[in-house]
């Protein structure tokens, strides 16, 4: 039964695909609203192709089912399913023009000539590639031919893209200015994507809502801010973020607080609901404040915690800030500091943002604080 006004465009439901031994998607639920651009995030290998080959319907789950605006198309043929896909190795004709290019996948639809013709111009304006019309692939550049490749998934105006690591074959610099284009366009067209990547910084800077994904199951969906600050697990919170999260282990506790024990007689504590018999504290780099304690900076009353001296052991300049690594005993943290805040081999203070804590349970979920 087709129900259009659901508010979700593409709905799976206890979806698993396994290769012979191998689960590739292992019992996944996922919503994707309407008109949102919902990204695939995580390691490789973790399922995000496979879930997205099942959504185009070039792989049938092996368990659960796949709606589409209210109707079940799990064993649909993907040409029935008004989808586009754009891969990271898109496929152009290399002896067609882009014009052509372009017009070939209206072909199949019953349309006029004209109306054909208004579409190619529509995606072409959209794109802004009117001067490449009568050009061969082969004369593009790698970011001219994936404007091409996207104009080719626009113009039928199917109610979903689908899209596989598609800027991945582009230059850096290339790639972070497609990704804008792309969100933009995205915006403009109001159609519904699901769009796969490993790479963090892209899914931060382009998804509405992001799926973050380890071993074939869902690990946390929320919007890029939801995730990065609030991370599910541990997995979620060390997958995000770049230097990753620093994790220090705690002494048991039973009392509804959690001690963070970098060396005494400095400890961090923290409080958080219920026992808890491990856990671990986890404080990004950008969290970290390091400095000589009696510095007129030293953030005594600003909501951080001190936690201990430790001596500075690297020094690498990032350009806008410094990565420093940070050592005591067996204990070793990263920081991101807008300074240097000494020598190597100096001792410093080191401490916290209370308010950028975590703390992670026996079974690595976040624990609220
Ligand atoms: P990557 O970022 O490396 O593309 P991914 O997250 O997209 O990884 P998938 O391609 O979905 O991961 O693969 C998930 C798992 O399923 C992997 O272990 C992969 O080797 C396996 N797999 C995928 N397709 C097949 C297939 N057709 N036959 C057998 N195993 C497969």
């Amino acid at each position: 039964m087709s129900n259009k006004n659901t508010e979700y465009g593409v709905e799976l439901r206890n979806v698993t695909k396994r290769f012979g031994d191998l689960t590739a998607v292992d019992d996944i639920d996922l919503a994707v609203r309407d008109g949102e651009f919902l990204v695939l995030l995580g390691p490789s290998g973790c399922g995000k192709t496979t879930t997205l080959r099942m959504i185009a319907g070039l792989e049938v789950p092996t368990d659960g089912t796949i709606e589409m605006h209210g109707s079940d198309v799990t064993e649909k043929l993907p040409q029935k399913r008004d989808l586009s896909m754009v891969f990271q190795n898109y496929a152009l004709y290399p002896h067609k023009t882009v014009e052509d290019n372009l017009r070939f996948p209206l072909g199949k639809m019953d349309i006029t000539e004209e109306e054909a013709t208004e579409k190619v111009e529509y995606a072409t304006e959209l794109l802004g590639i009117e001067d490449l019309l009568d050009k061969k692939p082969g004369q593009l550049s790698g970011g001219q031919r994936q404007r091409v490749a996207l104009g080719r998934t626009i113009v039928r105006e199917p109610n979903l893209f689908l899209m596989d690591e598609p800027l991945s074959n582009l230059d850096a610099k290339l790639r972070v200015n497609t990704r804008s284009e792309l969100k933009d366009l995205q915006q403009q067209l109001g159609t519904t994507t699901v769009y796969v990547t490993h790479d963090q910084e892209e899914a931060m800077s382009i998804a509405d809502r992001i799926v973050i994904m380890d071993d074939g199951q869902i690990q946390q969906i929320g919007t890029p801010q939801e995730v990065y600050k609030n991370p599910a697990n541990e997995f979620v919170a060390s997958f995000l973020g770049e230097p990753g999260m620093n994790f220090v282990q705690t002494a048991a506790s039973s009392n509804g607080s959690v001690h963070a024990q970098i060396t005494e007689p400095v400890d961090l504590e923290v409080s958080v609901e219920g026992d808890v018999p491990h856990s671990k504290v986890g404080v990004r780099p950008q969290d970290v404040w390091v400095g000589p304690g009696n510095s007129p900076g030293a953030p005594r009353d600003n909501g951080y915690v001190e936690i201990s001296k430790m001596r500075l052991e690297t020094i690498d300049p990032l350009g806008h800030s410094y990565e420093l690594r940070l050592e005591r005993g067996d204990h070793s943290i990263i920081a991101l500091s807008d300074d240097v805040p000494g020598q190597v081999g100096d001792e410093v203070d080191v401490a916290f943002n209370r308010s950028s804590i975590h703390v992670f349970g026996e079974n690595t979920e976040a624990l609220s604080v």
